[in-house]
């Protein structure tokens, strides 16, 4: 049973497929080549399935995507859904160093990671009859959340990970993020946790379980 990660990112579905493990027994996860879709949504739920609603469309198949982002409290959650151009383009380097310079000297650091994981499955031939469009549930439209709750540090730390890892030490650990071997941080992150939620509905779905 093939399933679509919409991602233009190779890396991401390798990623993926470690995280994931045995949960993909059965299942095929295979990359996206399409459109990728204006998100445009306001919170991570809304663009994961935006993401996923296309791929889905584009192919036919059944479509993963995941939407992610960190949210600092004493930011009032900025950057949060607009965490991947904070600073005006895909660049890590100067998104950190804004998210750093915004937050100054605060003594309240707390913030989270938070990944949304959506999944949607097309929907059988016919299944939209004369009394108008199916529920998203009826439509196969799924999503879950996965939270990694931690501090924003003073300074950068450790060589690992993306994005705003450097900066962020997660609850109930004495390293940053980057400081984490990819593995480690697979078994604990907010990607991990919302994927673990939303497997069993995908197994469900796709293999009937
Ligand atoms: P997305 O690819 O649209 O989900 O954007 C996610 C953005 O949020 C990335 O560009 C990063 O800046 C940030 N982000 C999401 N997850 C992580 C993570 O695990 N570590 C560090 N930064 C992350």
């Amino acid at each position: 049973m093939k399933l679509v990660l919409a991602t233009h990112n190779a890396h991401k579905v390798d990623e993926l497929r470690r995280i994931l493990g045995d949960a993909l027994d059965g299942i095929e996860l295979i990359g996206y080549d399409g459109p990728e879709p204006v998100e445009d949504g306001d919170s991570f739920e809304a663009n994961a399935l935006i993401k996923a609603r296309a791929a889905s469309a584009f192919t036919g198949l059944p479509a993963i995507a995941d939407d992610s982002g960190i949210s600092v409290d004493a930011l009032g959650g900025a950057p949060g859904i607009h965490s991947a151009r904070y600073a005006g383009g895909r660049d890590d380097a100067a998104n950190l160093e804004l998210l750093l310079s915004n937050l100054g000297a605060n003594t309240n650091r707390a913030a989270h990671f938070t990944c949304a994981a959506a999944l949607v499955v097309p929907p059988p031939v016919g299944a939209v009859g004369p009394d108008g469009p199916p529920s998203a549930a009826e439509a196969g439209e799924f999503v879950e959340l996965g939270i990694w709750p931690g501090t924003v540090l003073l300074e950068q730390i450790g060589p690992n990970g993306f994005g705003y890892d450097p900066i962020f030490k997660p609850s109930g650990m004495s390293v940053s993020a980057a400081e984490l071997r990819a593995e480690e941080k697979n078994a604990v992150s907010h990607r991990a946790l919302a994927f673990a939620a939303i497997m069993p509905t995908v197994r469900a779905q796709l293999l009937g379980e």
